[in-house]
């Protein structure tokens, strides 16, 4: 990988030097070749392992832990920082430059009490999900490889250690912001430093003055706002929305306790330590304002209060008409080429409330809108509701919302590429995992490929594509990953 190092030679400050404490024994468990591409195609060669394990240098890596705050379930954390990762650079690729982070490669200046690692079960869960929202068109940071040891480390049982390469546009958090304000306050130039940082890195088309400030929070709080209208969208709950794992361009990020809603649950909780619902699915628009207000007070010293709030006006908006979109090409509703429209909420809403009442699956359920005729008696979607009369009031008003369809069989080829079959359910994770740690990594790169092509329909998939067996049905994970 050929490397530039602007954050390291641009913001001195901003980080501290590590020395990656290695990983006895690396093996890989997966390798993306798509995430490869991404930054010139490396190979996973014996020499790679060794290098990604932090057991060797890598010419022109530099080694990293920056420096972050946030807001943790409501209250301030001062000093966080990157207290298991540690940055090598940024990766020249054919399309721009990748971070390469090695997440679990042991202590850091920010550790704290931690041991810096990551266990195998948390980075596999890593590694898939970056790849599968990466190919449910979801913005997100990425994942070259899972690296597993024998390295023993506690959790609340014995585990093994293990490191996720990821790649990201940035690692850049909300609370990075959040560090230069509260750590310096009075010194509004480390604020403006980052600022112009970001901008001039990723946000190239505006400038570092003013209107340039003003203009890039507001694409931030868009950016965000798309971000978890999609989440919505696909069903996904982070978990975790603290300002620290929130990217200043608007990629998800951090992945711990996620889930992907099996039945459809608007309350629910993917995360063991959330026993309030802070970060409940439903909470997530809302949330992801919350965390934009954050942002937007580390902020004060670039932009007026009035500024600040004009941009954060954007986000409800943004977030429904995104939503819209998303859910209107999932439904059909945009069919006629103006897309959902504001008033299809309620219909998009009493959907989802059925699926509640009838504890459907929110996927699958979705999936067979690509088999729907939607004027036709009986349908494989009418067939998954028990209360069938329900469906047919709501079918009623949906082919009233619809209007004709000129083309059936293209009208249902539209929806199955707008809803997937094959999502990353908690259970399939931890049976690829589990397989992993006995030594097979078959299962761990079939889920891969399958989620590589999420709206495919595949013989070798099938499996998949049901609904969780009972153990596995809303598995919440803890956050000790
Ligand atoms: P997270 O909840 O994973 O986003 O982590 C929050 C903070 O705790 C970040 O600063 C992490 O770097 C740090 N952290 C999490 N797990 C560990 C660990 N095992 N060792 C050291 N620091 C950790
Ligand atoms: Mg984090």
């Amino acid at each position: 990988m050929d490397f530039k190092q602007d954050f390291f030679e641009q913001l001195s400050g901003f980080y501290q030097v590590v020395t990656p404490a290695g990983l006895p024994q690396p093996q890989w468990l997966a390798w993306s070749d798509e995430a490869a591409a991404l930054v010139g195609n490396p190979q996973p060669s014996a020499q790679l392992l060794q290098q990604l394990a932090g057991n060797r240098p890598m010419d022109g890596a530099r080694y990293y832990a920056q420096v972050y705050s946030g807001h943790q379930f409501g209250g301030y954390s001062p000093q966080l920082g990157d207290g298991r990762s540690i940055i090598l650079g940024e990766a020249k690729g054919a399309q721009g430059c990748w971070d390469v982070a090695l997440k679990g490669a042991g202590p850091t200046p920010f550790s704290r009490h931690g041991d810096g690692r990551a266990v195998t079960r948390s980075a596999i869960r890593e590694f898939l999900v970056s790849e599968a929202l990466h190919h449910l068109q979801v913005p997100t940071t990425r994942a070259l490889a899972v690296i597993g040891s024998e390295l023993p480390v506690w959790r609340e049982t014995l585990e093994k250690g293990a490191i996720t390469v990821r790649l990201a546009r940035s690692h850049i958090r909300f609370g990075h912001f959040e560090h230069c304000y509260y750590a310096h306050v009075g010194n509004t130039e480390r604020v403006r430093q980052l600022a112009d940082f970001t901008i001039c890195q990723h946000f190239p088309h505006l400038s570092c003055d003013a209107s340039g400030y003003r203009q890039w929070f507001t694409e931030v709080v868009q950016a965000t706002a798309r971000l978890i209208a999609h989440w919505q969208a696909i069903g996904f709950a982070h978990g975790v929305m603290n300002t620290d794992n929130m990217s200043i361009v608007g990629d998800s990020f951090d992945f711990g306790p996620f889930a992907f809603l099996d039945t459809y649950e608007e309350d629910f909780i993917c995360n063991h330590s959330d026993p309030q619902g802070r970060y409940a699915f439903s909470q997530q628009p809302g949330i992801g304002l919350w965390n934009l207000q954050c942002l937007a007070q580390a902020l004060t010293p670039l932009l007026s209060s009035d500024e600040l709030l004009s941009a954060l006006q954007c986000y409800q908006p943004t977030l429904v008409a995104h939503y819209l979109h998303l859910m209107g090409q999932k439904m059909g509703l945009a069919q006629t080429g103006q897309g959902a429209r504001e008033d299809d909420l309620a219909l998009i809403g009493a959907f989802t409330q059925m699926l509640q009442q009838q504890k459907l699956d929110y996927s699958l359920t979705l999936r067979q809108f690509a088999t729907l005729d939607p004027f036709a008696k009986h349908s494989a979607l009418r067939d998954l509701f028990v209360d069938r009369a329900a469906f047919d009031d709501w079918l009623a008003r949906y082919r009233q919302r619809l209007g004709p369809v000129a083309d059936l069989g293209q009208w249902q080829a539209a929806r199955q590429q707008a809803n997937p079959r094959y999502i990353l359910r908690n259970y399939l994770a931890q049976q690829a995992t589990e397989a992993a740690l006995a030594g097979d990594l078959a299962p761990l790169q079939r889920l891969y490929r399958a989620l590589c092509h999420p709206y495919d329909m595949s013989p070798e998939f099938e499996e998949y594509a049901r609904r969780p067996p009972q153990w596995g049905e809303g598995l919440i994970m803890s956050c000790s990953s």
